[in-house]
């Protein structure tokens, strides 16, 4: 059985902040052809603020996901606070207390935060949003492991199907948030929360990878 300890997960979050900040500008300029330009800015700062609560409280994944939720919640404009925050704190609370995670409980984890992400904003897949990268990749990953693929292997199937419905918003007139007041001139563009949510879920499947590698036989 593929699994990693939830004390050692706490490298999954460290490796989430990076890449936000990594790309800070990437998606404050995708956001900027539709929307207002603060994207990558506004994760940034929210991520950051994370590193700081981190470096002197560290805990294990549970924890962290908890922080960084809480500090979304309270401290990032736009409507990433509470979506990503609600995103984050539904993962944590699914693992909080599990010691090994393995493909049931991070497809659970996964699971309720795509729930909380709708219940929060209330968009459907194809209004242009993190929800068309994050839906399929959810989708991708809980046919791969009830189709009998290791975790890695459904990690990596999450991974393309978050790339590639990204991809997707390209086509797609925002029918919510901010670009939707571009109406049709919105099509053509990514949407930068669907590019912020694959780049979140790239990073978490690669850092996830690495982890049950390093625990052959979980
Ligand atoms: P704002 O739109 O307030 O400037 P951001 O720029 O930080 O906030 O985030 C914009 C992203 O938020 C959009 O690209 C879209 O993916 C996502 N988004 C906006 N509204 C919703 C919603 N109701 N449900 C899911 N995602 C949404
Ligand atoms: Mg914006």
């Amino acid at each position: 059985m593929e699994a990693f300890s939830n004390a050692r997960g706490a490298e999954i979050v460290s490796n989430l902040i990076r890449a936000i900040q990594e790309n800070k500008h990437y998606l404050s300029e995708i956001d900027g052809a539709a929307g207002d330009g603060d994207h990558g800015i506004n994760m940034n700062k929210g991520f950051t603020m994370c590193y700081d609560e981190l470096r002197s409280s560290p805990g294990n994944l549970a924890h962290g996901l908890k922080t960084l939720s809480r500090v979304l919640v309270m401290n990032i404009g736009g409507a990433m606070g509470p979506l990503y925050g609600g995103f984050f704190r539904a993962m944590a609370r699914t693992c909080d207390g599990v010691e090994r995670i393995d493909e049931g409980v991070f497809g659970a984890m996964l699971r309720a935060g795509e729930e909380a992400i709708r219940q929060v904003g209330g968009a459907e897949v194809g209004d242009k949003t993190m929800l068309d990268s994050l839906v399929p990749a959810v989708q991708a990953f809980t046919s791969a492991v009830a189709a009998g693929s290791g975790f890695a292997e459904a990690l990596e199937a999450m991974k393309a199907a978050a790339i590639q419905g990204r991809d997707s918003t390209r086509d797609m007139i925002a029918r919510i948030g901010r670009a939707s007041q571009l109406g049709d001139r919105s099509r053509g563009l990514l949407d930068a929360g669907a590019t912020s949510c694959c780049l979140i879920l790239g990073s978490m499947a690669d850092s996830v990878s690495r982890l049950i590698s390093q625990e052959p036989g979980g």
